[in-house]
């Protein structure tokens, strides 16, 4: 694999962008080697500047459900950009999506549109610290929930992947307001509100945790959440950003069939643009300005580009419901245990953990239930997998503390290469 052209524009990039990257998660440093630069994206491809062409298997951390560049997405973005990038005001666009977004998720009566999923979290934090009247906020390690100053302690993701204890630049005050509690662990939880008695608004969390690799909700634990806030008086958020529409339409919500009193979603509800959003009981949301005295605002929130990619985004994934997530959960079976079993014959220790079309190949023989679990992976075998997958054409997200995606652009040819090239590098690895 020749990187000649990527080598020559990382250099640049890194006399320019810290890391050559504008995103942490974007640098190749857990594994090693240098990241290719991409230059297009079709179906479940990408090719990168020195046209090499790689299976896709982080789909842009997520939004990429559809595949690249998928027509009615490009023609609606197109169509939205001819009448100008954004206006400042009001759309139907707007409407058009949140009817969408409110159709899939039965506990969202209300939402605002955002750019980031950092912005979503930090909002829905916000509007619960002002529902509840408290300010103690309960967290999971290894769950990623954006970069606000508060929900980056213990996080998972580039956090988790570059060993940062949290973050400098956080103030120990507001950090110390955060309560950060080992996943699949309902006692740690009753303690914590036996402590801060009358003092916790909120539990935020990843349903089905993505961040810290994929770690499945042990059964009942949800339920229990949901219990416990109620009981308590506290709000119970889910954060889908990441598995919003893609667990299942309704995201993790609708597959444990728990209601939480927020959601925020991000990645796929704006096709692959910058969106997401959060929402919730009207009551709650009813408190943000203009109605209420949360303040939140946003120049490009609701931009009519991304609401149009959204709205072609979801509204397929709405009309095409049952095929697309029987099919990713059919095809997301076959590539995930597909190389499980190549490893098994290799005799290298593979733990697969999946919900539907997101997994991860945790290198260890364990299982993994929370971020301590996931810790003990041998990141150092993960990293010469992911090398020599990505010398044979397959691109996995880069760090052992993340998430496989799939697309409905996978064929069936596509997973069987992948899983040919898992078994040529398992012999790397072993
Ligand atoms: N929440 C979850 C679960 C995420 O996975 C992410 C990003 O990966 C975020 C929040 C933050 O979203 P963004 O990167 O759009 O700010």
């Amino acid at each position: 694999m020749k990187l000649t052209r990527s080598r020559t524009l990382q250099q640049r990039a890194e006399k320019l962008l810290p890391g050559g990257v504008d995103s942490p998660v974007r640098a190749f440093r857990a594994v090693g080697g240098e990241p290719p630069f991409v230059v297009h994206g079709e179906g479940a491809f990408l090719w990168d500047e020195d046209g090499n062409r790689y299976i896709d298997y982080f789909g842009s951390w997520g939004p990429m459900i559809l595949g690249h560049a998928f027509p009615p997405a490009v023609e609606a973005i197109q169509q939205a950009a001819g009448r100008s990038a954004s206006f400042g005001a009001s759309t139907a666009a707007e409407g058009d999506l949140a009817e969408l977004v409110v159709k899939a998720f039965p506990s969202i009566e209300k939402l605002r549109f955002v750019s980031s999923g950092t912005e979503a979290t930090m909002s829905a934090i916000r509007l619960a610290r002002a529902f509840t009247g408290r300010k103690y906020v309960i967290k999971f390690e290894g769950c990623y929930h954006g970069h606000s100053d508060g929900l980056l302690v213990k996080a998972g993701s580039g956090v988790a992947t570059f060993g940062i204890p949290g973050s400098a630049g956080v103030p120990e005050e507001i950090a110390g307001l955060t309560l950060a509690l080992p996943f699949n662990d309902i006692d740690a939880v009753q303690a914590a509100f036996a402590k801060y008695k009358n003092q916790i608004a909120c539990i935020i969390l990843e349903p089905v945790v993505g961040n810290a690799g994929t770690i499945a909700p042990a059964e009942g634990y949800l339920e229990a959440l949901r219990a416990i806030t109620t009981l308590e008086g506290s709000l119970l958020i889910f954060d889908e950003v990441m598995t919003g529409f893609r667990l299942a339409l309704g995201g993790a919500q609708e597959l444990y069939r728990i209601l939480p009193d927020l959601t925020t979603l991000g990645k796929i509800v704006g096709g692959g643009l910058p969106c997401a959003a959060f929402g919730g009981r009207a009551e709650i949301i009813n408190m943000l300005a203009p109605l209420g005295p949360v303040y939140q605002a946003g120049t490009l929130s609701g931009n009519p580009l991304a609401m149009a990619a959204g709205i072609a985004t979801v509204g397929h994934l709405i009309a095409h419901r049952a095929e697309v997530y029987s099919q990713l959960e059919s095809m997301s079976e076959a590539v995930a245990e597909g190389v499980a079993v190549e490893a098994a014959k290799a005799g290298v220790a593979l733990t697969t953990n999946r919900v539907g079309a997101m997994w991860t190949w945790f290198f260890t023989a364990e299982p993994v239930t929370d971020f301590a679990t996931a810790a003990a992976s041998d990141t150092a075998a993960f990293a010469r997998f992911h090398r020599a997958m990505l010398e044979q054409g397959v691109w996995l997200p880069c760090s052992q503390y993340e998430a496989v995606f799939l697309s409905t652009a996978h064929t069936i040819e596509n997973l069987e290469q992948t899983i040919q090239a898992a078994k040529a590098a398992f012999a790397a690895v072993a």
